[in-house]
């Protein structure tokens, strides 16, 4: 049987060599995004007519950036290359505004998709031997189809669980040994304040590992799945935009994720100025897809930040590591002034080993002041021990707070399943102030 998720000679092929992949992927993807109408209107005022006037790779940057808006104003096919009786799949995503974008999937992209998805999983070390609980919602969002036909590549047992229904996703967990979940991190902290209410100890499961995904999370959030489970737990990133799951991925060694260069052209800018950065520093990462034809997709700005990391990884892989999501061009607070990212709260308050697995972060207006109010699950011994220790746990999330974002929060701690609970992405943040 051929193997399609451990490609030896890709993974590990010098950089001269995946640049000339990316140039000749990028001519094929030209030549299929001329056919579109999007991008037959924009290459040629850039003075691309054909794939032949791209020579290098600089080349790449005299094409505009895409954005957001230009799928959504070229909705529904106005950057579909082929007839719709080439298309196997679509996805869509609705966005927070409510208008869709969508993409489209031939055959041939989606057979690439899912071999750039298996081998992403097969980095992790996990094998046909392993049994998959996907608990991504599966439908119009790519999380959670993209992951099960990868899985199936690789040769797992995939329990198609989907999202939602906690104890039966714990029962399933039990009943067929599962070894791997797939799912996002706020998700898998409330199945573990779940377990005993069912009667569940971790030990009566035979979980080694998750994939966790799909929202921004901290490195202390990780060492808080991996200790509360005794598991290792894998950063994944994608976006609908580019398939899916499976862009970037961590290989055994957890150093941050392999983004797949021989399937996407990464870019990070700078995303005021739209100037590159580089390695080691960061901004907006920008994504080009390589892989899909139907409807090609190039310099797509994300609106996630990051940074590369320069040096190698001990896996011999040299598909360059991108950082885990430090927060999203688009979901900076500002308070008071303050520049605040989510991430940030998040970073400090999962390393407080009192904190339980959930929290919100509120803004409010009081006054002509931005009020920051942080809400904190305890886990309940704690919550129910002496009121003296509960105030001086709540300065010191306050202080620590105020040490990392600089402006001091007001902290509300709480008893375990008083705080709204996720079961696909999270929304830790409201913000109730009156829109300018
Ligand atoms: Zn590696």
């Amino acid at each position: 049987m051929e193997i399609r998720y451990w490609n030896k000679e890709i993974e590990t092929a010098d950089r001269e060599k995946l640049r000339q992949i990316q140039l000749q992927r990028l001519k094929s993807i030209i030549a299929s995004a001329l056919k579109t109408p999007f991008y037959s209107r924009r290459l040629p005022s850039v003075g691309i007519h054909s794939p032949d006037d791209i020579k290098s790779l600089d080349d790449l940057r005299k094409i505009p950036f895409t954005t957001k808006d230009d799928l959504r104003q070229n909705y529904p096919k106005g950057l579909l290359s082929v007839d719709t009786s080439e298309v196997v799949r679509i996805h869509t995503s609705s966005g927070t505004t409510g208008v869709p974008t969508v993409i489209y999937l031939s055959a041939k992209d989606l057979d690439a998709a899912t071999d750039i998805m298996a081998r992403s999983i097969y980095a992790t070390g996990t094998d046909k031997t392993d049994i998959l609980q996907n608990m991504m919602s599966y439908g119009l969002f790519t999380g959670g189809l993209c992951m099960h036909y990868g899985a199936e590549r690789v040769g797992l047992m995939v329990i198609p669980a989907a999202g939602g229904n906690t104890k039966r996703q714990i029962q399933l967990m039990k009943d067929f040994r599962t070894t791997v979940l797939h799912i996002t991190p706020s998700y898998l902290l409330h199945v573990h304040s779940k377990l005993a209410e069912y009667s569940v100890a971790v030990s009566d499961l035979a979980l080694k590992k998750a994939f966790v995904g799909a929202e921004p999370h901290s490195e202390n959030t990780r060492r808080k799945i991996e200790d509360l489970f005794d598991i290792d737990a894998y950063n994944s990133y994608g976006l609908s935009e580019m398939n899916g799951p499976g862009v970037a991925f961590e290989c055994v060694y957890k150093t941050d994720l392999h983004l797949w260069e021989d399937a996407y052209i990464v870019e990070i800018i700078n995303p005021k100025t739209g100037e590159l950065v580089p390695d080691g520093k960061e901004g907006e990462v920008i994504l080009t897809n390589l892989i899909r034809h139907a409807m090609p997709l190039m310099r797509y700005r994300t609106r996630d930040l990051a940074f590369l990391h320069k040096e190698s990884c001990p896996c011999k892989r040299t598909h360059r590591r991108l950082s885990r999501i430090l927060g999203r061009t688009d979901d900076m607070l500002i308070i008071n002034g303050v520049n605040i990212f989510p991430s940030q709260i998040e970073e400090v308050i999962m390393k407080i080993p009192e904190v339980g697995t959930n929290y919100q972060i509120c803004v409010e207006k009081q006054g002509a002041l931005d009020r920051l109010i942080v809400k904190v699950e305890l886990y309940s011994k704690i919550f129910m021990g002496e009121a003296k220790q509960i105030d001086n746990l709540k300065a010191k999330i306050a202080d620590e707070l105020k040490a990392s974002i600089t402006l001091k929060p007001a902290v509300e701690l709480h008893e375990p399943g008083v705080l709204p609970v996720f079961e696909g992405k999270a929304v830790r943040v409201v913000d109730s102030r009156p829109k300018l």
